[in-house]
C-alpha cells in the first residue's frame, strides 16, 4: 500500500463508503473536524498543516479496508500528547472505545529514557499494548509508516534512529502479527536510511532484472486469465507484484548474491473463489507451461509455520521465461497480508477480537517485567518472541508454539515449571531424544519426567533456547547452591 498523495478527508470519507457502506462516517467526520481543530496552527518538520499526517496514516488504513471506529482513533492520535486537549475530552465526544485506543497510542508515544533504555522502555510499551489492544498496533503502525515517508525532513541521526528502530522493532513486531503488507512497507522505508550502500546496490539488480519486461508480463497476465476462463474459473483477481526490497536483500543474501536464484523478484498472483479453484487453476497453468523441478509448493494442506497459506510454482512461461505463481483465495489473501489486522476489516456484523493470535503477547509481559532489563535481553527477548515461530503438539493434540531452534527443555518448561525441572528425557513422534535436540513444525512431543530428579543441570543452558526456560533453569540452579550449602552447614556445623 501506498501513501496517499494530497489526502483529503472528503477523499478519505468516500474510500470507506466503498467498502462500510452501512458504516457510520459521521464518526470519521467528527473525528477529523475534532483532530483539525485541535492541532490548529501546528506544523509539520515538512512545513505541512499538521493534520495531514493523522490524515495519512488514516487513508492508509482506509487503503487495507480497516474497520471505521480504528479510523476515528487515528484521526485523533496525537491529540492529548501534542495539543491542549485531553484524553477525557476525547471520551466525552468520541466514547470509551475511541478513548482507550487514543490512550493506548498516547502511552507508547512518551518515552523518558534515551539510547539503550529508550530502545527498551519502547519495545515493553509495544508489548503491553499489543497485548491489552491489537488495534493499538495497527494504529502506531501507519503512523510510523507516515513518519518513515516524511523522514528526509529531519537530520540525519535523528533519521538513522528512526528507520533503525522501525527496522528492528516494529518490523518484526507486524511480522509476528502476520501484517505482512505494513512490515514490508516499514522494512523498504527503512531500508534506504540504514544500509544506504545496500539499498541502493538491490534496487539497481532488481531493476535491471525488470527492465522491459513489463509488457511480457503483462501478456503472460493476459493469457492466464483467458486460460482460466475457458475452464469455467473466475478469478477474482491476476496481477503481478515485484519483491521488496528488503526482502530480496535478505534472499539474496542467504544466496549468496545470486539472483539468477531467486525466481520471486517478479511473481504473478491469482485469487480464485474457492480451494478447489486453487487446485484446478494449478493444473492448467502445468498444462499450459513446463513447471520447475521441486519448485511446486502446496501451503493449503501444508501451511507455513505462520500461517501462510497459497499454492505456488514456478514454470517456464512463454519465451522459456521462468516466472513464479502464487494462487490462493481471498481470505488466504487477506490472512497473509493482513494477519491479525484482518480481523480488524470492516464487517457489518462487528469485528471480533483474535485472541488467539495475542496470547504470547500477554505471556510475553507476564515475563518481561523481571527480565527486560539490559540489552542482552533485548536481544534474547527478539529471538524468543519475533523469530520464526514454529508449532509443535502435545500427545492430546494442543499446539504449542515455540522459537525456531527449540528443544524439548523448552517444550518441558513451556508446560509447567514442574515438568521442566524434572524432566529426564523426550519422545518426539514416538522416538528418544536426548534433550538438545531441536524440534521441528508438527514434531509431536511427550516428556519424561522422572520424580525423584533434583532438578535442572546446569549444561541445559547451553540448549535451551526460551527464557521462560532459561529463567526457572537458572533460578532453580540457585536453589539448588542453596540447599547444597544449608546440607553442609548442617553437616559441619557444632550441633546445639
Ligand atoms: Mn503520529
Amino acid at each position: 500500500m501506498e501513501i496517499t498523495k494530497n489526502p483529503t478527508i472528503e477523499d478519505l470519507i468516500v474510500k470507506i463508503k466503498n467498502y462500510a457502506p452501512r458504516a457510520d462516517l459521521d464518526v470519521v467526520r467528527l473525528a477529523y473536524d475534532f483532530a483539525e481543530n485541535a492541532h490548529d496552527g501546528q506544523f509539520r518538520k515538512s512545513g505541512e498543516p499538521y493534520i495531514i499526517h493523522p490524515l495519512s496514516a488514516a487513508h492508509y488504513l482506509a487503503d487495507s479496508k480497516i474497520d471505521p471506529t480504528i479510523i476515528a482513533a487515528t484521526l485523533l492520535h496525537d491529540v492529548p500528547e501534542d495539543t491542549e486537549v485531553t484524553l477525557e475530552d476525547i471520551e466525552k465526544n468520541f466514547g470509551s472505545d475511541i478513548a482507550s485506543m487514543v490512550r493506548g497510542i498516547t502511552k507508547l508515544g512518551k518515552l523518558k529514557y534515551r539510547g539503550v533504555e529508550r530502545y527498551i522502555e519502547n519495545l515493553r510499551k509495544m508489548f503491553i499494548a499489543m497485548a491489552e489492544d491489537v488495534r493499538v498496533m495497527i494504529i502506531k503502525f501507519a503512523d510510523r509508516i507516515h513518519n518513515l515517508t516524511t523522514l528526509e525532513h529531519l537530520p540525519p541521526p535523528k533519521r538513522y534512529r528512526i528507520a533503525l528502530e522501525s527496522l528492528e522493532i516494529y518490523a518484526p513486531i507486524a511480522n509476528r502479527l502476520g501484517m505482512d503488507d505494513m512490515k514490508g512497507e516499514l522494512e523498504d522505508l527503512s531500508f534506504q536510511y540504514v544500509y544506504p550502500k545496500e539499498y541502493q546496490r538491490i534496487k539497481t539488480i532488481r531493476d535491471e532484472k525488470l527492465a522491459g519486461k513489463e509488457q511480457y508480463f503483462q501478456q503472460v497476465i493476459e493469457k492466464t486469465r483467458v486460460e482460466l476462463g475457458k475452464a469455467s474459473i473466475k478469478p477474482l483477481a491476476v496481477y503481478g507484484r515485484s519483491k521488496r526490497l528488503y526482502s530480496l536483500f535478505q534472499k539474496l543474501t542467504r544466496k549468496n548474491n545470486e539472483i539468477a536464484k531467486v525466481y520471486d523478484t517478479f511473481a504473478i498472483r491469482i485469487l480464485v473463489p474457492s480451494i478447489a479453484d486453487c487446485y484446478a487453476a494449478l493444473g492448467i497453468l502445468h498444462n499450459l507451461w513446463k513447471p520447475l523441478k521441486g519448485r511446486i509448493k502446496d501451503y493449503i494442506s501444508q501451511p507455513k509455520p505462520n500461517g501462510y497459506q497459497s499454492l505456488h510454482t514456478t514454470v517456464f512461461s512463454d519465451e522459456g521465461e521462468i516466472v513464479e505463481f502464487q494462487i490462493r483465495t481471498q481470505s488466504m489473501h487477506d490472512e497473509a497480508e493482513y494477519g491479525v489486522a484482518a480481523h480488524w476489516h470492516y464487517d457489518e456484523y462487528g469485528a471480533r477480537l483474535p485472541k488467539r493470535e495475542i496470547k504470547w503477547a500477554q505471556e510475553l509481559v507476564e515475563i518481561q517485567k523481571d527480565i527486560l532489563n539490559k540489552l542482552s535481553d533485548l536481544e534474547a527477548m527478539k529471538v524468543d518472541f519475533l523469530q520464526t515461530r514454529i508449532f509443535v503438539f502435545t500427545p492430546k493434540g494442543d499446539v504449542i508454539d515455540l522459537p525456531e531452534g527449540a528443544t524439548s527443555v523448552d517444550f518441558a518448561y513451556h508446560i509447567h515449571s514442574d515438568i521442566g525441572n524434572h524432566c529426564n528425557g523426550a519422545l518426539v513422534n514416538d522416538k528418544m531424544v536426548s534433550l538438545d535436540t531441536q524440534l521441528n513444525n508438527g514434531d509431536v512431543v511427550e516428556i519424561i519426567v522422572d520424580k525423584n530428579r533434583k532438578g535442572p543441570s546446569q549444561d541445559w543452558l547451553q540448549f535451551a533456547k526460551t527464557h521462560t526456560a532459561r529463567l526457572h533453569i537458572k533460578n532453580n540452579l540457585k536453589d539448588q547452591e542453596k540447599i547444597a550449602l544449608t546440607r553442609w552447614l548442617k553437616a559441619v556445623l557444632p550441633k546445639k
